[in-house]
């Protein structure tokens, strides 16, 4: 008898079913999920949209179970039989998966490198910070990924330098050709009807708005989106890679981070096609470079701490930051914000659940981090919101990279800044309530003033790191910093 393959909602492409072209497929969809936690509605219609495209692909060859938790699931499609699974992405499945005496788990697939191989690279560097630039280019040589031989192809291995340029003065758009949007079908009907009675029987509420959908949902879509990218929009990734306009929230960005998340795409022909691009001559090596460091670089280093630093690391708390998250935040309520820079960003967070890399580490996540904010619930914010976000992806980068309550494990320094930062690198401050670079008064900006409460709250601790101690002198230099530190008492969890 051949063994049934389990297939859990992030595992929708084909390098899930490698094993075999015939095994029966199980398909479990947990309603459980989606009561325990307020998602992004949005959210809700991709992953339940894609695992039923998923489904339909399948045919006959799947049992598609709709059940209230994954194990009354399984057990309606197989019983006590034996089925496999490849490794899940979060503790608690993998728990799950292991708790059933009748799952064999296979190894992870969706992942350029595999576990051991991480822990080998890891182990070599005997107990000292893990640094994601050795680990990214240990992946481009083990890889052979945008290599000449055994060095960098286009003789560099970072182009971070020419990747960092603010947007082009005056202009309102970065002028990219548009980014692949799908098509809803019938399937997409079918999922807003379930969502909407779900809603009306009172056993799920959600966040955000499902206007139409925004991402793939099917392995052809997802194809397509990175045809799209790796034909028309790669060549412009790199140099405004970290800026923002307020009139064009995606830019060159790819818009993959969900088709990679469900498992619709494999990181590696993403990177393969990219290098091919450039190879072609058709993309420029800093923007080919850019993306391979996001795909092959960061997301596999995440993946892989998500593993390496255990699953106490999500309750890291290394500045002892305890606020709640205040209503008009947790409500994504963008109107209530007269801060250009925040109001915009949650804006694009309630009306598609995505926004590009800065928004979320420097407002969304610098907001919360300059407040005090408990960086589970913001985990959790994040984890919710965002039509990308997934456990594995969500503990580093909230509680490493963004919130620093691992205290410096994953990252050198804290990533907050004041309002300047944000002056140069987008146009969210031209008509906006607030003055980048007043501290104190009625214009004061909310970051700048955040910013030094910040390393004030923290002084202690940051004067010892070597990237902060220079900052940190800066606040004897403010004669008003008692005012700003008052005003910033007052402020309590009012929006900005
Ligand atoms: P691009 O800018 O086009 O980058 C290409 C790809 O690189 C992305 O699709 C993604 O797969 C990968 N990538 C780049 N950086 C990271 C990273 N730090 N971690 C993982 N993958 C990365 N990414 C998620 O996929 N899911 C999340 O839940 C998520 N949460 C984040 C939370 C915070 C606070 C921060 C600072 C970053 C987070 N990121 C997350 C990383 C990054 O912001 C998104 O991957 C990216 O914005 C998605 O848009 P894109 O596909 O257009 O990315």
């Amino acid at each position: 008898m051949t063994v049934p393959h389990w297939l859990f909602g992030d595992q929708l492409g084909p390098h899930f079913l490698a094993s075999g072209a015939d095994v029966p497929v199980v398909m479990v969809e947990a309603r459980s999920v989606f009561r325990r936690r307020r998602f992004h509605r949005a959210k809700a219609h991709l992953v339940l949209s894609a695992m039923r495209h998923r489904a339909a692909e399948l045919g006959d060859r799947v049992r598609y179970v709709r059940a209230e938790t994954y194990r009354e699931g399984l057990r309606a499609a197989v019983g006590e039989g034996p089925v496999t699974v490849h490794h899940p992405t979060s503790y608690a499945a993998l728990r799950l998966v292991r708790s059933l005496p009748s799952v064999t788990v296979l190894p992870a697939r969706g992942f350029l490198v595999a576990h051991e191989d991480f822990r080998g690279w890891a182990g070599g560097h005997g107990g000292q910070r893990l640094r994601q630039e050795d680990f990214y280019r240990w992946v481009r040589r083990s890889h052979d990924l945008l290599m000449d031989g055994d060095r960098p192809a286009g003789g560099r291995w970072n182009h971070d330098r020419d990747n960092r340029e603010p947007p082009p003065k005056g202009a309102r758009t970065l002028g990219a050709p548009p980014p692949y949007r799908p098509r809803e079908d019938d399937i997409d009907q079918e999922v807003r009807r379930d969502l909407d009675r779900w809603e009306r029987e009172g056993s799920v509420a959600f966040v955000g708005r499902d206007g139409p959908r925004r991402f793939p949902a099917s392995r052809r879509e997802a194809l397509a989106a990175l045809r799209r990218f790796v034909g028309h929009r790669l060549a412009g990734f790199g140099p405004h890679e970290d800026a923002m306009l307020a009139g064009d929230p995606v830019m060159s960005h790819s818009l993959l981070s969900s088709s990679l998340n469900l498992g619709l795409l494999d990181p590696a022909e993403c990177v393969e096609r990219a290098e091919g691009a450039w190879r072609a001559g058709r993309a420029p090596v800093g923007s080919v470079e850019g993306f391979v460091r996001q795909v092959a670089g960061w997301r596999e280093y995440v993946w892989q701490l998500y593993w390496y630093f255990g699953e106490d690391y999500r309750r890291s708390n290394a500045l002892r930051h305890r606020e709640p998250l205040p209503r008009w935040f947790l409500e994504l309520d963008a109107d209530a914000v007269r801060a250009r820079c925040l109001a915009t960003a949650l804006a694009q967070v309630r009306d598609t659940g995505w926004t590009h890399h800065i928004p979320r580490l420097m407002l969304l996540g610098g907001y919360a981090l300059q407040r005090g904010w408990d960086p589970q619930a913001v985990t959790d914010w994040f984890h919710r919101c965002f039509v990308d976000a997934y456990d594995w992806v969500m503990v580093p980068n909230v509680v490493g990279m963004s919130q620093y309550a691992d205290g410096g494990r994953m990252t050198t320094k804290p990533y907050t800044s004041g309002g300047a930062y944000v002056n140069r690198m987008s146009d969210l401050c031209g008509g906006c309530a607030y003055r980048p670079g007043d501290r104190v008064g009625e214009r004061a900006c909310p970051y700048t003033a955040g910013y030094w409460a910040f390393l004030h709250r923290h002084r202690a601790r940051l004067e010892r790191n070597p990237r902060m101690a220079q900052p940190v002198r800066g606040l004897d230099r403010l004669a008003d910093l008692e005012e700003v530190l008052r005003r910033e008492g007052l402020r309590g969890g009012d929006p900005p």
